[in-house]
């Protein structure tokens, strides 16, 4: 079993279940042997974010493809903190960056909201899928964070199902210790707010701090570049709220 400790985890999508065997794509292929140095009979771990996680082999499938034997499973599905990250978009790099660390936090599921001041291409919700992926096989949870598509602030606001806390992160909410702003919620579904590179225009923090579901809270008394507000924000309400506790 200890072979599989620091086993490679592989994300695919197919099911999973004792003896299927499952055809990698070929990146999945071409960095299982050329990367990681595989060959048939070497031991990975394969999940799906449905199924739990299972010990596989690697294995040649058909004539030039590769493959995993899937044989029995290692752990059962698990869900994960019910957190909804809202953020403005970024652009590229730093939205990267962003998606991968809100999955390594656990997120259920990562939200886009387009605000006045938000500046971004077009956004790609496959890459960011790609992304939640990649850091999923990296750090070990076996749900997905679920993207929803993109929308409005006010519309956001307009259709909230109020029984989900918002917590809204607002740089110019000094007094709003976060510690005692989050002992307030009750653990359960909650929701963390972050604004774009520019901030929210004050309508849009008015708008916010009038809702009878918002909690404002400070995360200190730099401004901080929207990345890490998420990464202090999530740990915050991981640690409050959510499955540090
Ligand atoms: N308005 C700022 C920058 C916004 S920083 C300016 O241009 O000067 C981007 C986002 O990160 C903000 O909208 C807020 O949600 C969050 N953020 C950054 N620093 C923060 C802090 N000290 N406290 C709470 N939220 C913060």
């Amino acid at each position: 079993m200890s072979r599989y400790v620091n086993a490679y985890r592989l994300f695919v999508e197919a099911d999973l279940a004792a003896g299927r065997t499952v055809a990698c794509t070929p990146a999945q292929a071409n960095y299982l042997r050329n990367v990681l140095r595989l060959g048939p009979g070497d031991a990975i771990l394969a999940f799906n974010g449905r199924d739990g996680e299972w010990r596989a082999e690697v294995a040649e499938v058909g004539r030039r493809n590769t493959g995993v034997i899937v044989r029995s499973q290692t752990r059962a599905q698990a869900g994960g903190p019910d957190i909804d990250y809202l953020f403005a978009p970024l652009k590229r790099a730093r939205l990267d960056y962003m998606i991968e660390k809100a999955t390594e936090m656990g997120v259920k599921r990562l939200r886009p909201v387009l605000t006045r001041r938000t500046v971004a291409e077009r956004l790609n919700l496959e890459r960011m899928r790609a992304h939640t992926i990649e850091a999923a096989e990296q750090c070990g949870i076996l749900r997905l964070p679920e993207i929803s598509a993109p929308e409005k602030l006010e519309r956001v606001v307009a259709t909230w199902d109020a029984s989900r806390p918002l917590v809204f992160c607002d740089e110019d909410g000094a007094e709003h210790c976060p510690f005692t702003a989050l002992a307030m919620i009750e653990p359960g579904p909650v929701a963390v707010l972050v604004g774009p590179e520019g901030g929210f225009e004050p309508a849009e923090r008015e708008l916010l701090s009038s809702q009878p579901f918002v909690t404002r809270i400070s995360l200190g008394p730099r401004i901080l570049r929207a990345d890490t507000a998420a990464v202090a924000a999530l740990a915050l309400v991981n640690a409050v709220l959510g499955d540090w506790r």
